[in-house]
């Protein structure tokens, strides 16, 4: 296939491996399953979930899909190889990586202790630069053409959630590492982009949006309207893994309803 066709009528992702981590449900499971839809192969990573995982994967089969299930934790740098390995070995070399896995927490800032900040950041930061630098390169030793990376970001990576202050400053952090990322990657041909949702309800708040009164106060800040479902974010998943963003890196598409406006 020649993914940089934009005119070509296949799906556009056929020929290509993705790995999303943290795709056993919410966000993770709604791009892993839009990018096996656009025809790419795609590795499932959990955590703790492998019935979940694997029902992901059963999904992705059932509809004629490629995908495999593999564990791995993201803040552990110790993982990332087998992950990639596991990746590598059942369906060849990576040619898209989407940093989903994320945690949040909420505290006060006078309330936080170091083990908050090490695993948030962990997960959220330190985890997505790790394993970013070992995907890539992979990808740069594979001679994989057209490399993508794709990071979950927020619309807290520049507008502070009050009680959220680790969570924000990973994702400030992970908004510079999307850059630093591009800058360097982009002689190798790999672009790296930022997916940015506003508020989708899935299990990271699940519990404040219980909150009647906290959710409707949510809802009215979206111009939009709504909170999102997770598949509204798939189509811009699969356009950022694709031919069509080709000429765009270090850069970010916001999907929030106008909550940023
Ligand atoms: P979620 O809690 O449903 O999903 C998070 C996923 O990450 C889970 O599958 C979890 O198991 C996985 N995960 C956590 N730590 C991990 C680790 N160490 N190793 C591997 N997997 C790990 O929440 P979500 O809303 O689907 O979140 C996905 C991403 O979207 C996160 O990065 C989050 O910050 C971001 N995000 C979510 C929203 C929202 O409103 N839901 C808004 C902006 C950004």
């Amino acid at each position: 296939m020649d993914v940089m066709n934009p005119i070509d009528a296949r799906p556009p992702l056929v020929g290509r491996t993705a790995l999303v981590t943290g795709a056993s449900r919410g966000i993770g499971r709604a791009l892993a399953e839009a990018l096996a839809r656009a025809g790419a192969r795609v590795i499932v990573n959990f955590r703790e979930d492998s019935e979940e995982a694997e029902s992901v994967v059963g999904g992705i089969r059932t509809n004629g899909g490629e995908a495999l299930a593999v564990r791995a934790d993201i803040s552990r740098v110790d993982d990332h190889e087998s992950l990639l390995a596991a990746a590598r070995s059942a369906f060849g070399p990576l040619h898209i990586l989407i940093n989903n896995a994320g945690v949040e927490r909420r505290a006060g800032v006078l309330d936080w202790r170091e083990a908050d900040w090490d695993e948030i950041q962990g997960v959220n930061l330190r985890g997505v630069f790790f394993l970013t630098q070992a995907a890539a390169r992979d990808m740069i030793a594979a001679g994989v053409q057209h490399g993508r990376i794709i990071n979950v970001s927020s619309t807290h990576e520049h507008r502070p959630m009050a009680r959220a202050a680790i969570y924000n400053i990973s994702k400030a952090g992970l908004a510079m590492l999307t850059k630093s990322f591009a800058l360097e990657l982009a002689p190798h041909g790999i672009t790296v982009n930022g997916l940015v949702p506003g508020a989708i309800r899935t299990d990271i708040n699940r519990e404040v949006l219980a909150d009647p009164a906290y959710e409707a106060r949510v809802v009215a800040r979206i111009p939009l309207g709504h909170i999102a479902a997770p598949p509204e974010l798939g189509a811009a998943a699969v356009f950022l893994a694709g031919a069509g963003s080709a000429y765009m890196t270090g850069s970010t598409l916001t999907l929030d309803g106008g909550l940023s406006l």
